[in-house]
C-alpha cells in the first residue's frame, strides 16, 4: 500500500486541484468567449453581453465556499481508499475494458437522476433560500456559474460522489472522466447563450441530451428543465417546458434577444427568493 499521509495534506493538495480546475475551465471560456472567439459569435449574429462582473463576484464567491466542501469530499474518499474502505481500483484487468464504459455511463445516469430530484426539491419555497438561491443570483448564468452553489447544496452535491465511490466499483481513470464530464458539462450548460444549430443531428441529440440553450430555460422559468445530462427525468415528469420541440427556433431567438437586454444583476425580487420565478 502507498504512503498515507494525513486528512488535511488530502485536503489541500484537493483544495488547490479543484480550484484550479474551475478558474482553468471556467476561466478559460470567459477568455475564449470575449476575446479570441468574440469574431466568430460577432459573424454568426450571436449577442454575448458584456460580463456583469457584481455577478462574476457572486458566483466566485459561491464557488470557493463549493471548492472547500468538495475538497472535503474528495479528501475523504483518498483517505478510506487508503484504508481499504472504498471500491475504487487501480487494475484495469480487475473488471474488464468494457466495464470502464458501462460504469462511466451507470454514474452519469445516477447522477443525473439524483440531481433532478434535489435540484427539484431546493426550488421548494421553503428550501429554496437556503439551498439554491445563490446559484439562481445571476439572472444570465456564465461558465463562473457552473460551480456557484450554496454550501447546503454544495454538501448534497458533494455526498454523491462519496456515496459513489463506497458503492459502485469505479476505476480511478473512470473516477477522473467523470469529474472532467461534469465539470465541461456544467460550464456548456451555462454559457448562457445557444452553442449548436437547432436542425439536424444537434436536433437529434438536443432531444435527449442537456445543453445551454436547455438550461437558460431554466434559468428563466424555475418550474422547468431540472436535469443535469439528459432531458429524461424532465420529459417523464411534466417538467420539459412545453414549447421546446416545436418551437426551438423560438425560443433560441428570445434567449438570443434576451440576451441583448443588459442583464439585472443580483435580482432579490419575492419571486426569485420564493423559487418559482417565470418570466
Ligand atoms: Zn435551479
Ligand atoms: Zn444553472
Amino acid at each position: 500500500m502507498a504512503d498515507h499521509h494525513p486528512f488535511l495534506y488530502y485536503w489541500f493538495a484537493f483544495l488547490c486541484i479543484i480550484l484550479g480546475r474551475y478558474f482553468l475551465v471556467a476561466g478559460g471560456t470567459h477568455l475564449l468567449i470575449h476575446s479570441v472567439l468574440k469574431q466568430f459569435f460577432v459573424d454568426r449574429e450571436i449577442k454575448i453581453d458584456p460580463p456583469v462582473w457584481e455577478s462574476i463576484r457572486s458566483d466566485i464567491k459561491l464557488s470557493l465556499f463549493s471548492t472547500v466542501i468538495f475538497a472535503f469530499s474528495a479528501a475523504f474518499s483518498i483517505f478510506k481508499f487508503d484504508r481499504g474502505a472504498t471500491l475504487l481500483y487501480a487494475d484495469l484487468d480487475k473488471y474488464g475494458f468494457w466495464y470502464l464504459g458501462l460504469s462511466f455511463l451507470g454514474v452519469l445516469v445516477l447522477q443525473d437522476t439524483y440531481f433532478y430530484f434535489i435540484h427539484r426539491l431546493f426550488h421548494h419555497p421553503l428550501l429554496f433560500k437556503w439551498f439554491h438561491l445563490g446559484h439562481h443570483m445571476s439572472r444570465q448564468p456564465t461558465p463562473w456559474t457552473s460551480f456557484a452553489f450554496d454550501p447546503a447544496e454544495a454538501v448534497f452535491q458533494a455526498l454523491f460522489l462519496v456515496a459513489i465511490v463506497f458503492t459502485i466499483p469505479l476505476h480511478f481513470a473512470t473516477v477522473i472522466v467523470i469529474i472532467m464530464t461534469m465539470t465541461i458539462w456544467s460550464v456548456l450548460n451555462h454559457l448562457g447563450f445557444p452553442l449548436f444549430p437547432t436542425s439536424g443531428y444537434f436536433h437529434w441529440l438536443g432531444q435527449w441530451a442537456i445543453g445551454p440553450l436547455h438550461h437558460s430555460v431554466h434559468h428563466r422559468k424555475y418550474t422547468k428543465h431540472y436535469g443535469l445530462y439528459f432531458t429524461f427525468w424532465d420529459k417523464l415528469l411534466g417538467t420539459d417546458e412545453p414549447n421546446y420541440d416545436s418551437a426551438k427556433q423560438t425560443l433560441r431567438e428570445r434567449v438570443l434577444h434576451d440576451n441583448a437586454i443588459p442583464p439585472k444583476p443580483l435580482q432579490t425580487s419575492k419571486s426569485l427568493r420564493s423559487g418559482r420565478l417565470e418570466v
